[in-house]
């Protein structure tokens, strides 16, 4: 067993019930072996990237305690995705019931076959980076860059923060 890292994971969904997937995904997350969530942003309803023809997404990201390797947690997430129901298609940045990715692993920088990480989109994506600011406003990317300085500066895009759930 490794040492603990704090992993932040981007979820997004616009299909199927989105705010239902984000949060079954949730709790999803919660159960991953070796594992505890120590953080859930709030929801943001965000404009789609690439192909406009689709509906807007549900967005948030979680901070996960794990002991689980950068690629064991990658399964684990591939694994929440198929469930949800989640088929890969060609079409890049389409519609999708799930997708779980990993945006930062402790102050790692991972390159490999499956994974890259910092996720290389993370600096550009305000559904990714407003939400990541709320629950981790201190926090650096392994470069040194303050999240909350991308956050600050990125284009909001049309992104809603959604209010909490009572
Ligand atoms: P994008 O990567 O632009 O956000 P996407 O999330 O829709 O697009 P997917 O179809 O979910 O892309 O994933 C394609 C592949 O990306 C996965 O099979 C996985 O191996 C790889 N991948 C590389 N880096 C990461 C990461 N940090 N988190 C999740 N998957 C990653
Ligand atoms: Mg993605
Ligand atoms: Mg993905």
């Amino acid at each position: 067993m490794q040492n603990k890292v704090t992993a932040y994971i981007g979820l997004g969904s616009n299909l199927s019930g989105p705010r239902m997937q984000v949060s079954k995904a949730a709790n999803e997350i919660a159960s991953i072996s070796a594992s505890r969530v120590v953080a859930f942003s709030p929801l943001y309803l965000s404009k789609p990237m690439g192909p406009q023809d689709q509906d807007d997404y549900i967005n948030a990201v979680i901070a996960l305690e794990t002991r689980l390797s950068a690629l064991q947690l990658l399964d684990a997430l591939q694994a929440i995705e198929n469930t949800a129901g989640r088929v890969r298609k060609d079409n890049r940045w389409g519609a999708r019931i799930l997708d779980c990715d990993i945006l930062l692993y402790g102050n790692e920088t991972i390159e490999n076959e499956r994974l890259t990480v910092p996720h290389y989109g993370m600096k550009v994506r305000e559904f990714v980076l407003l939400p990541l600011a709320d629950i981790a406003s201190d926090l650096l990317l392994p470069d040194g860059t303050p999240v909350s300085l991308l956050a600050n500066e990125i284009d909001n895009n049309g992104i809603v923060k959604l209010p909490l759930l009572k």
